[in-house]
């Protein structure tokens, strides 16, 4: 009998950790968590009731208001940041294999992901060092303005299934980096890493109370975006429960950053380096099984170079590996449970019903060792036309979709034909073409010759229905921060009240 993608041999019982204890569920509920790759219980993950959610929070409020981590000096915040980094690095073996286990993601994808997370714990402990304010001495001679830059107080992460270990640490570090103190959820469907992660910064030596962690599925993550005393909610998710949180941050008016769904285009102008672009185009709408935000997942192609261009994508499509994510040898995993399969191949049907053309794959996988996981072959549907359900629906899996444009402006109008703006790539090797693209397309981040790409100093975030707020670089840090304007008088001068008398 062939044996089953990615075997594993025991079950993990996650547990919450709430002011510096972990603590055993008391809730009724547990999300049982099987392996996308072969159906394997790997994890017990208890849901967090409103009152232990109510407990955590109580710990981050009273951490925040006389302990020690919002009143320690930049420098001793960054150093335990920095261990943090250096102990996810020490770890990433066994955290990989976390996430690509729960995830379905391949192992070398994995592996990225946990040295993303330590850069991005590194690159945050940095700006623990740096948080400053501003003076100003303009404002007459009897008068100095300094506006205080503080941290925001209570936050709750709230993280998604698709990279649970990077996006964690696209938020916690830069959160505790600014001060502030935390209640983290992430995804019923991948929590290990979190719990993992959680432990590293327990080792690091930071106060109880400083990072909680509240596990559980929508019911959890709603009462931390309801709850009256957490300050700022950070969400990666759909834009569909994105919405949601906006309404259940309505009660205390909460500061959100919402980080949202995408439906990119990848432009490919005929003056492009086409072999260059072939294996930006293949990476980015297949990298992370295309259960990815930022995936490339609509082509755009000039009609000039289209036809042989698609043949070769194509080609190149149908000889990616599927298998187990624990092998190195995958280029694309299992999807992330069995209704989000049926989901996409729901959709690769709609689209061949509404006049797209299936070129690759399309179709479930199970034979050989992949008979019990969530597989299904990389998939192109070539003519999807702006009308069709496939060119603006997030579809969130291998599926990428190809649509032809006879010019600049053409391209611009198709790229933007859609409700969100995360990000586009243009591939093209004329410099006009490029910025005035760059500047007319409606996206948080634009790509060019280059796909899938987020150096930790760069801004994330999204125009449109793909969210608010920014993640990573300075502008992800001021996320967490407020700015306090104090404006000081000097001396007691005559005439400085308009009702006052004078004197
Ligand atoms: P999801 O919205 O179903 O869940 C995200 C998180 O929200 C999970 O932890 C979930 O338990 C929690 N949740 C569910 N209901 C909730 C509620 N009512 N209140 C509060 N929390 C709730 O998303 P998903 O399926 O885990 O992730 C896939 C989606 O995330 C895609 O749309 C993808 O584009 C998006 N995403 C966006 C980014 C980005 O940076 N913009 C990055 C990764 C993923």
């Amino acid at each position: 009998m062939a044996e089953a993608a990615g075997m594993t041999t025991s079950v993990r019982r996650l547990n919450h950790y709430i002011d510096g204890r972990w603590v055993v569920g008391e809730g009724d509920t547990v999300f049982s968590r099987t392996a996308p790759a072969n159906g394997q219980l790997v994890a017990e993950v208890p849901c967090a009731t409103p009152k232990e959610v109510d407990n955590a929070v109580a710990a981050a409020r009273r951490q925040f208001e006389v302990g020690a981590w919002p009143r320690m000096t930049g420098f001793e915040r960054a150093a335990v940041l920095t261990r943090v980094a250096d102990l996810i690095d020490a770890n990433a073996a066994e955290l990989a294999r976390l996430d690509s286990e729960e995830g379905g993601k391949p192992l070398r994808l994995t592996e990225g992901d946990i040295a993303g997370a330590a850069t991005l714990t590194r690159y945050a402990a940095g700006l623990a060092t740096q948080t400053h304010g501003m003076t100003y001495t303009t404002n007459g001679p009897d008068f100095t303005g300094l506006v205080l830059r503080e941290p925001s107080g209570v936050v709750g992460l709230i993280t998604p299934w698709n990279f649970p270990a990077l996006i964690l640490c696209q938020k916690l570090p830069f959160a505790l980096a600014a001060g502030c103190t935390v209640v983290v959820k992430p995804s019923e469907f991948t929590s290990s890493t979190t719990e993992a992660i959680v432990k590293l910064y327990e080792e690091a030596g930071l106060p109880a109370g400083t990072l909680n962690l509240t596990l559980g599925t929508g019911p959890t993550g709603q009462a931390i975006t309801e709850h009256m005393d957490v300050d700022v909610v950070s969400f990666t998710g759909s834009t569909a429960t994105g919405r949601h949180v906006i309404d259940a941050g309505k009660g205390n008016l909460k500061k959100l950053s919402l980080e949202l769904g995408g439906k990119a285009a990848n432009i490919v102008f005929a003056d492009a380096d086409l072999e260059d672009a072939i294996e930006g185009v293949l990476f980015g709408g297949f990298f992370n099984n295309g259960e990815c935000c930022v995936a490339q997942s609509r082509l755009l192609i000039q009609d000039s170079v289209a036809d042989e261009f698609l043949v070769e994508l194509a080609r190149r499509t149908r000889q990616l590996t599927v298998g187990d994510p624990l092998d190195r040898a995958t280029d694309v995993g299992a999807l992330i449970h069995e209704g989000h399969l049926n989901a996409v191949l729901g959709h690769v049907e709609k689209g061949r019903s509404q006049g797209a053309v299936l070129v690759a794959g399309g179709e479930r996988l199970r034979t050989g060792q992949l008979a019990s996981g969530q597989f299904i072959s990389p998939t192109i549907l070539d003519r999807v036309a702006p009308d069709m359900t496939a060119f603006g629906h997030e579809i969130f899996g291998p599926v990428l979709t190809a649509t032809r444009f006879s010019d600049e402006n053409d391209a611009i109008r198709l790229a933007n034909a859609v409700e969100y703006g995360l990000s586009n790539s243009i591939w093209s090797k004329n410099i006009d073409k490029v910025l005035v693209s760059a500047k007319a397309l409606k996206s948080g981040t634009i790509y060019v010759n280059t796909t899938i790409d987020a150096p930790p100093q760069m801004p994330f975030g999204a125009y449109k229905a793909s969210g608010v707020g920014r993640e990573m670089g300075l502008a992800g840090f001021e996320e967490f921060t407020e700015l306090k304007s104090v404006n000081i008088r000097t001396g007691k001068r005559a005439g400085t009240f308009a009702f006052s008398p004078e004197v």
